[in-house]
């Protein structure tokens, strides 16, 4: 049983600019005790204030037990929109293992006047839909679903990757720029125009540090080729940090033993 006296520990699941804001945001609050989780994909985002850890826990079992060994009181999922894997790890690990879960998730881009957004499913849905459009494409979607796009061997290919890539890309014909948000609407707006991009495939990240090459593309009257959301489990969900910082008040002040929870 946990000691109720002890500081509430919490678990970030991070990645995204809204983890760092949050462990950031309860830096100085007493009796709490943070702990940020890093897939370790990249290697920005590690300046945190409280305890880092990097690197995948084993699927839903070793998230479970690293949640009872690590005596974790508190879950905050704050992962990205797509990463759909770890966000179903983490409310099956939570509710295995009893500790409450809160999702932090940003709400979607909406689709604004002068866009031309075509909306497909999945990253394989958005290298069918290229078909319909201009040789030249930029390609904002990540490293993981470049292999999606690599039979299309008559495009050209501008990649926009977080860290230069260690191994050749999977891709023929692309030219790799490098850079991590948050990016400027005149300065990928000269991008898209140096390339001569024809098309933009995104995923609908949200918030503002990618949003740039949508309002860029919309200025040049260029199409968005927009992956959608993947389904997310059933959470208590929050859309900002602020929100996040209650619900984690709320439940330090109302804490009771790991495993008692409903
Ligand atoms: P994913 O497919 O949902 O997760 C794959 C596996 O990576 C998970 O099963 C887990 O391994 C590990 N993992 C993911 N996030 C982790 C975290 N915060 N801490 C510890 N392990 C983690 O994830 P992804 O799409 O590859 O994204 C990886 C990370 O990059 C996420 O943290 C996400 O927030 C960030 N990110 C993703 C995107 C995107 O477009 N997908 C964009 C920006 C940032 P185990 O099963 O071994 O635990």
């Amino acid at each position: 049983m946990a000691d109720e006296a002890r500081p509430t520990r919490l678990l970030i699941l991070g990645g995204t600019g809204e983890a760092g804001a949050l462990a950031r945001a309860l830096e100085d609050y007493p009796n709490l005790e943070v702990i940020s989780s890093l897939a370790g994909r990249t290697t920005g985002g590690r300046d945190l204030p409280g305890a880092l850890r990097i690197g995948g826990f084993g699927g839903v079992d070793g998230l479970a037990a690293y949640l009872a060994t690590s005596d974790i009181d508190l879950l905050v999922d704050a992962t990205h929109p797509y990463a759909a894997q770890i966000t179903r790890n983490a409310a099956d690990a939570a509710t295995a293992a009893g500790v409450p879960r809160l999702r932090l998730l940003r709400p979607p881009w909406p689709e604004q006047p002068g866009d031309r957004w075509q909306r497909v499913p999945d990253t394989a849905s958005a290298a069918q839909a290229l078909t319909d459009y201009g040789r030249n494409v930029f390609l904002a979607t990540g490293r993981q679903e470049l292999a999606a796009f690599a039979q299309l061997t008559d495009r050209r290919f501008l990649v926009r990757l977080v860290d230069p890539p260690e191994a050749p890309l999977e891709l023929p014909n692309a030219t790799v720029v490098t850079g991590r948000g948050t990016f400027e609407e005149a300065g990928d707006r000269a991008l898209l125009q140096e390339h001569a991009i024809d098309v933009v495939v995104s995923k609908n990240s949200g918030g503002p540090g990618a949003y740039a090459k949508i309002a860029a593309a919309r200025s040049l009257a260029l199409p968005v080729v927009m992956i959608d959301r993947p389904a997310e489990p059933e959470s208590e969900t929050v859309v900002d940090v602020e929100a996040a910082v209650d619900w984690i008040f709320h439940h330090q002040d109302t804490k009771t033993p790991r495993g008692k929870e409903k």
